[in-house]
C-alpha cells in the first residue's frame, strides 16, 4: 500500500476523513489498462474540496470515494466482469470487495464526479451532477473495448447538494438486477458489475412522511461506455459556457461516435439524429417488454441510448397505460407507462435547444426529431408484430389489443408469454373456451369456480374472442407453422421480468441477512426468454400482498 497523489491532482491523504487506500500494481487486483479521456481531454474544476458548491467551466470535480465499514460482496455478474477481463477468481478476492466498496484505488484510477444539470418533471433544475456516483476512470479491454466503472454510492461529492452521497441496499439491488436483467432481456442499458453491502447506516424517509428510518447501505459499480446524459450538455448551454459546450461535445463525437466525421454543424447534426434514433430504439424497448422508468428527467436520459439510473422504476404486472412506480410522479403521471415515448421527445427537443448555439439553424434540429418519431414508430410496430408473431401486424389489431388488456386486468408478461399457447391453427374449429384457455392466468380477477376457465365474460369477453379469431386469420394468412410462430414469440416475450415484488422479496431477505434471493434472482433473470420449469414461481404474475406494498407498487426517489 501506498499514498500517492492522483494524476488528476487530488490527494489521497491530505484531509482528515478516511480516505481508500491505494493498491500496489500486483497486490491481489491484476494491472487494468485505465484510459482516462475524460478527465484528460476535458475542462475540470481545480478545486478538490468535497464541499458542496457551483461548479463552473468544468465537465467534473476530482473526488476520492468514501471508505465504508466492513464491505461484503453480495452478488456480481460474471458477464460484467469478463468485459473487463477480471475472472471469477479475482471477483471473490478481497481486492475485488475493497475495490467496489470504494475503500481501495487500483493503479491508473482518476476517481472523479461528473457536472450535469437536467430538466427534473417539465422544469430546469440548474447544477445537479453526480451527487452519489464517482467514476474510477475508464477501462480498455482486451478487445479495446472502452468501459467507464461507476460506484454509486461512494459518498458525498460536491454536487450531492442536501444529501450524503450514499445509497441504501433496497435501491442498490433493485438497479443491480435490473441493469442486468434489462441487458438479458436485450434492452440497452448500463450494466452492473457488483453489489457491495456495508455496516454503514444511511438514513432515509422513504416517503417523505417524515418518518426517517436508518437502513442498511450498499454500492454498486455501474459499468457502461460513458455515462454521459443530455444534462451534460444541457448545463453548459443554460450557463452559456458555449467553449465548454463545445469541448464535451466534440469529445462525445471524439470517443463515442467516431464515425460521424469531424466536429462541424453537420457533425453535430447527424449526431443529434442519431441521438433521437438511439432514444427512439430504446423507448420502443421499454413499451415491447412494459417498462416504465418512473423519472425520465433530462438528468436521466443517457447519450448513448442506454437505459440509466434505475429509481423508481417499475415493470407493468396488469396492463395500465397510466401506471407509474413513482409516487414523486403520483399526481401528474407525468412518466407514466403510455407517455414515456412523447416524454423522451419532449426531453430530446431540451438536448436539441442546447446544441443549437453549435448547430446555429432550426430545419436540422427539427429534422433530427422528426427521426425520433418515425423510428418510435417503425420500432414500436416491429416489436409489437414480433410479440404477436407476426411478420406485420395491422395498427388496427394492436391498438384494439392494448384496449383489451386495459378492460380486464390482465398481466401484460403472462399474456404475451401465453399468447403463443392460444391455437390459432385450429381457425374456426377453435371454441371459444379452447381459444381463452391458455390466457387464463393472465388475468387478474378471480377465476370461474365452475368452468376454471378466466374470470372474462360478457362484452370483455366477446371482444377478446372476437380480437383472437381475427388474430388467428392473420397468422393463418401469414402461414407460419405453430412451432416457429411459438418459438419466434417466445424468443421475444420474456416469461420472467424484474416485477417489483420480486425484487422486494430479495431486498427483505437481504435485509434480514440472506442474499441468496439476489443470487437467485440474478440467475433467473439471465435466461429470460426460455422455460425455466424449476423456476415458475419467478414467472408468476404479482401476488395479492404486492399490491399495495411500499416497494412494490409505490416507490419514492428516496434511495
Ligand atoms: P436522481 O433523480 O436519483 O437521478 O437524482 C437527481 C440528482 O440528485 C442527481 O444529481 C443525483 O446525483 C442526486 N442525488 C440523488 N440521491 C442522492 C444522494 N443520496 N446523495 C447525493 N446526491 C443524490
Ligand atoms: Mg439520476
Amino acid at each position: 500500500m501506498r499514498s500517492k497523489k492522483t494524476s488528476v491532482g487530488l490527494p489521497a491523504d491530505s484531509t482528515s476523513e478516511r480516505a481508500p487506500v491505494w493498491l500496489e500494481p500486483g497486490a491481489g487486483f491484476p494491472l487494468l489498462r485505465f484510459d482516462n479521456t475524460f478527465v484528460r481531454e476535458l475542462p475540470g474544476d481545480p478545486d478538490t474540496l468535497r464541499a458542496v458548491r457551483g461548479v463552473r467551466g468544468a465537465c467534473f470535480s476530482p473526488i476520492l470515494p468514501l471508505p465504508v465499514r466492513e464491505p461484503r460482496l453480495v452478488a456480481h455478474a460474471f458477464e460484467v466482469a469478463r468485459l473487463l477481463d477480471l475472472s471469477e477468481a479475482v471477483c471473490a478476492s478481497d481486492a475485488f470487495t475493497a475495490i467496489f466498496a470504494g475503500n481501495a484505488l487500483a493503479p491508473g484510477m482518476e476517481p472523479y464526479a461528473a457536472c450535469y444539470g437536467g430538466h427534473q418533471f417539465g422544469t430546469w433544475a440548474g447544477q445537479l451532477g453526480d451527487g452519489r456516483a464517482i467514476s474510477l476512470g475508464e477501462v480498455l479491454n482486451a478487445e479495446g473495448q472502452r468501459w467507464e466503472l461507476q460506484l454509486k454510492g461512494a459518498g458525498a461529492t460536491p454536487y450531492s447538494r442536501t444529501a450524503d452521497g450514499r445509497a441504501v441496499l433496497r435501491s442498490s439491488i433493485r438497479e443491480f438486477l435490473c441493469s442486468e436483467a434489462m441487458a438479458h432481456l436485450g434492452v440497452p442499458t448500463t450494466r452492473a458489475l457488483s453489489l457491495v453491502s456495508t455496516s454503514d447506516r444511511v438514513v432515509r424517509d422513504m416517503f417523505y412522511d417524515g418518518q426517517p428510518r436508518s437502513e442498511p447501505g450498499a454500492i454498486v459499480c455501474r459499468v457502461a461506455p460513458s455515462f454521459l446524459r443530455f444534462g451534460n450538455f444541457e448545463i453548459f448551454a443554460a450557463r452559456g459556457e458555449v467553449d465548454v459546450l463545445t469541448r464535451v461535445c466534440d469529445y462525445t463525437l471524439r470517443h463515442h461516435f467516431p464515425e460521424l466525421g469531424a466536429p462541424a454543424p453537420e457533425t453535430y447534426a447527424a449526431w443529434l439524429t442519431e441521438v433521437c434514433r438511439r432514444t427512439a430504439v430504446l423507448v420502443a424497448h421499454w413499451m415491447r417488454v412494459g417498462f416504465v422508468h418512473g423519472v425520465m428527467n433530462t438528468d436521466n436520459m443517457s447519450i448513448l441510448g442506454l437505459t440509466i439510473d434505475y429509481g423508481p422504476f417499475g415493470f407493468l404486472d396488469h396492463f395500465d397505460p397510466g401506471f407509474t412506480p413513482n409516487t414523486t410522479d403520483a399526481a401528474e403521471r407525468r412518466y407514466r407507462f403510455s407517455n414515456q415515448p412523447l416524454v423522451a421527445k419532449w426531453n430530446l427537443v431540451k438536448l436539441a435547444e442546447s446544441l443549437f448555439p453549435l448547430i446555429g439553424s432550426i430545419p436540422p434540429l427539427e429534422d433530427a426529431l422528426a427521426i425520433y418519431t418515425a423510428t418510435f414508430e417503425a420500432e414500436q410496430s416491429r416489436h409489437f408484430a414480433a410479440k404477436l408473431g407476426l411478420h406485420s401486424a395491422e395498427r388496427s389489431l394492436v391498438d384494439e389489443l392494448h384496449e383489451l388488456l386495459a378492460l380486464v386486468e390482465t398481466d401484460m408478461t403472462v399474456f404475451f408469454r401465453r399468447l403463443a399457447d392460444v391455437p390459432v391453427e385450429l381457425g374456426s374449429e377453435a371454441s371459444d373456451d379452447a381459444l381463452l384457455a391458455p390466457l387464463a392466468d393472465a388475468y387478474y380477477p378471480p377465476q370461474d369456480d365452475r368452468t376454471g376457465l378466466s374470470c372474462l365474460s360478457g362484452p370483455a369477453r366477446a371482444r377478446t374472442v372476437t380480437w383472437l379469431r381475427r388474430y388467428a386469420a392473420s397468422v393463418k394468412a401469414e402461414g407460419t407453422p405453430p412451432v416457429l410462430r411459438k418459438q419466434r414469440m417466445n424468443a421475444v416475450n420474456p416469461k420472467y421480468v424484474l416485477r417489483n415484488c420480486l425484487a422486494q422479496l430479495a431486498i427483505d431477505a437481504a435485509e434480514a441477512g440472506d442474499p441468496g434471493l439476489v443470487v437467485e434472482l440474478l440467475e433467473v433473470l439471465r435466461h429470460p426468454y426460455d422455460e425455466q420449469p424449476e423456476r415458475e414461481r419467478f414467472a408468476a404474475k404479482r401476488p395479492d400482498w404486492a399490491r399495495r406494498r411500499a416497494g412494490c407498487s409505490m416507490l419514492s426517489c428516496s434511495s
